[in-house]
């Protein structure tokens, strides 16, 4: 294997892997990205990204163009193919339990091991419970062909959806555990470009690499949790949460960003990925990470029925057949994943009470629409609050952020709106005659 220019190969191209291997392609190797999904290679193989991903369909046109970077479904030529195997694979929740479901995995890593044609590293970056890297380095070691040398390493990946490509090009810091002088020398060439711009790279033993990630998402999960506690604790006192976040964010300590009350987190990665370490830690004895990491989950699912019964409360204690304009399907802004969102739980409880809803999100409705085929969808803003009983801002796009609220005050049924995300100044937006619920701030009309 050459230590200088190793060829890779990026199993499983979603949000991760696709991302991934471009940047991959963008920092100058020669990239395979394997999926089991032809369709995704097919679309891929075109120079099409299958998701929205600000800034990623420009980055795999150039290689794929270049022909830096190619797709397929074949694990086997891909792997024979590359030196350095990065498994990028879900690690979705178990559909009866709080456990990750390992086995994409296990069959993305046997796959490589399988088929490995001469040495290899493979790098997990999926995220996966404490434990998993030392399970899979035994399942190498009874697959892998007489005379082949396979490492198996762990680099949990950081990146945001919505900013995945400047995060994967400029990482704040690259982890990696459980590498040898030879695989860390490795992974340093891999990483030479973001290394170069100072992005530390901390170097550690296997199950401190799998642990940092998930602690990551706990520590954010925690936080987002915490301001809604205090939320609550502000709506039964009278007080304002946005300006007393902006008070604690002040404190260097503490810092302003991830204290935004509001319907709380959701995605492909936060909830399961604190579901599986809460489940993780109970396994190992560890119980006080999975009694806070319960609360803190408990606090999330709350705060979206909050939002539900704040609605009720505008509407007169009733939705049957009133008109909810929500606005945002996507779990956050800049993504159109609708992974376990939020905004799709509440749009889709208020539409079983019997209330018409109409979802409007400016990128999400096609995903949104598959995962609940009977919500109706606009597909302009103002169709989503035209007549509307009471309007529910549960994204903050900056579509939303910047509208004009006295031009939709004219078209709505009634002026009564519900910041799900505190994203609207409630004063403006009074101003022009709405009335404006939030959590853990005053009503304001
Ligand atoms: P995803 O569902 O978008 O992509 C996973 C891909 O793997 C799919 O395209 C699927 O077809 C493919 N796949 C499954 N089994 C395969 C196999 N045996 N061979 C080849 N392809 C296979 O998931 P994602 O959001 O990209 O997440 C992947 C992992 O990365 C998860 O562990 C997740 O927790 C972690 N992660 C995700 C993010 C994020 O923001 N999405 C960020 C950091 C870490």
């Amino acid at each position: 294997m050459s230590s200088t220019r190793p060829r890779i190969n990026v199993v499983g191209t979603g949000y991760l892997g696709a991302t991934h291997a471009a940047a991959m392609a963008e920092m100058g190797f020669e990239v395979i990205g394997v999926d089991s999904d032809p369709a995704k290679v097919a679309a891929l193989s075109r120079g099409e990204v299958p998701f929205f991903e600000p800034g990623l369909p420009e980055l795999l046109r150039r290689h794929v163009e270049s022909g830096r970077l190619r797709f397929t479904t074949d694990l086997a030529e891909a792997t024979a193919l590359s030196d350095v195997h990065f498994i990028c694979v879900g690690t979705p929740q178990q559909v009866a339990s709080f456990a990750a479901n390992l086995s994409y995995v296990e069959e993305a890593t046997a796959g490589v091991a399988r088929n490995l044609t001469h040495d290899g590293i493979i790098v997990g970056k999926s995220t996966v419970p404490v434990g998993t890297g030392e399970r899979l380095r035994s399942l190498i070691a009874g697959l892998v062909p007489d005379g082949v040398d396979a490492e198996l390493v762990w680099n949990p990946e950081f990146l945001r959806e919505g900013k995945a490509v400047e995060d994967t090009l400029r990482p704040d810091r690259i982890v990696v555990g459980g590498t040898s002088d030879r695989s860390e020398a490795v992974l340093r060439a891999v990483y030479a470009a973001p290394l170069a711009t100072g992005t530390p790279m901390i170097v550690c033993d296997l199950p401190t690499a799998e642990l940092v990630k998930v602690s990551a998402n706990a520590f954010l999960a925690t936080k987002i949790s915490f301001i809604n506690a205090i939320a609550e604790v502000c709506e039964a006192a009278g007080a304002n949460v946005s300006v007393l976040a902006d008070a604690l964010g002040h404190d260097a300590r503490i810092g302003r960003q991830f204290l935004n009350a509001g319907l709380g987190f959701g995605g492909g990665c936060l909830p399961k990925d604190i579901r599986a370490l809460m489940y993780r830690a109970s396994e190992l004895g560890a119980f006080s990470a999975s009694s806070l990491l319960q609360q803190v989950d408990e606090i999330n699912m709350g705060q979206r029925q909050r939002i539900i019964d704040m609605t009720l409360d505008a509407c007169g204690g009733s939705v049957l057949n009133r008109r909810i304009g929500v606005l945002g399907a996507a779990f956050k802004p800049d993504t159109d994943d609708v992974r376990d969102s939020p905004a799709l739980n509440v749009a889709a409880a208020l539409h079983l009470r019997g209330a018409q809803v109409v979802v409007y999100d400016p990128e999400a409705s096609e995903t949104a629409r598959r995962m609940y085929p009977t919500l109706s969808y606009a597909s302009e803003l103002d169709d989503a609050v035209a007549g509307s009983d009471a309007l529910l801002v549960l994204t903050e796009w900056p579509e939303f952020v910047d509208a004009d609220p006295a031009r939709l005050a004219a078209i709505a049924g009634v002026p009564s709106l519900i910041d799900g995300r505190n994203c609207l100044d409630p004063a403006i937006w009074a101003e022009a005659g709405w009335q404006v619920r939030s959590l853990g701030r005053p009503t304001v009309h």
